[in-house]
């Protein structure tokens, strides 16, 4: 899942649709009973043809009535719903990578841990934090910075592998979040992301820039929290770096 919008616990689009119809469809019932009874009653004695030229008046009425205020408090309400779904996804998404920022992960994250059966799937989390970052913004400037941060996230992006959650935890820090079926294959996948930062420089106005990152791996357990394979990873993410950076670290 290379994540996003759909972080999001608003309903969609089709949801509000949904109950848009399902509110007015309620609204129309109730409109005709109340108005087929009182018609009935009120005008009980009358000669039968207008007796029942009120009845048909009475079902005509909110037949028109009702779905015509619908489509215009719809249409607002659509409105409106679509503004608050872009300010939601602008609240959760990092403005320069386009990736989900800290607050989506967190929130996301949680839920994955929410609904993974640690019987079946293994869950593991990823820090990828770029190597000597700092350098590049001294040698290039902080713009070309930029742009080589844009270029490392979305190698991230393309080597995890589509139901992982990606995001910018800061800086020059990403979490990758994943299940995994064995040990053999979270390698793989750490090797992965790792090699195609490594792999691919960043080509900017003629120049070709390479960067590399250290990915610090937290296996979570049952009982563990987000925050706290959060803080392994980052223990095994110091450990990369001692050890000379440009490689993985599964934490103990
Ligand atoms: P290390 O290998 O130990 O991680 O070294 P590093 O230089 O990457 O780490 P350090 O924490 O010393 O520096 C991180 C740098 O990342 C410093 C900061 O200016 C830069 N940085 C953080 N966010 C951004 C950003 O949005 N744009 C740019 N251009 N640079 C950023
Ligand atoms: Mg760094
Ligand atoms: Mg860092």
């Amino acid at each position: 899942m290379k994540f996003g919008s759909d972080l999001c616990d608003a309903p969609t689009e089709r949801e509000f649709a949904t109950s848009m119809i399902m509110t007015s469809v309620v609204i129309l019932i109730v409109a005709l009973a109340i108005a087929v009874s009182v018609t009935w009653y009120t005008t009980k004695g009358y000669e039968a043809h207008i007796h029942q030229q009120a009845i048909r008046t009475s079902v005509i009425l909110p037949l028109v009535i009702v779905p015509l205020c619908t489509a215009i408090v719809g249409y607002q309400g659509f409105a409106n719903h679509r503004r608050m779904l872009a300010v939601s996804k602008l609240a959760r998404t990092d403005d320069m990578t386009g990736l989900a920022n800290r607050r989506a992960f967190m929130h996301a994250a949680t839920q994955m841990f929410r609904d993974t059966d640690f019987e079946y799937s293994g869950l593991c989390l990823f820090i990828v934090d770029l190597d000597h970052f700092k350098q590049i913004n001294d040698a290039h400037g902080h713009e070309t910075g930029d742009v080589v941060l844009i270029h490392a996230a979305k190698q991230i992006e393309l080597a995890a592998p589509e139901e992982a959650l990606v995001a910018r935890l800061g800086g020059e820090e990403f979490a990758v979040l994943m299940p995994y079926e064995n040990i053999t294959q979270l390698h793989q996948r750490a090797e992965a992301i790792r090699h195609q930062v490594a792999a691919t420089p960043c080509e900017h106005q003629s120049i070709s820039i390479r960067v590399s990152a250290s990915v610090g791996v937290g296996i979570a357990h049952p009982r563990d929290t987000v925050s706290s394979v959060l803080s392994r990873a980052d223990d095994a993410l110091y450990e990369a770096k001692d050890k000379g950076r440009n490689r993985f670290v599964i934490a103990a």
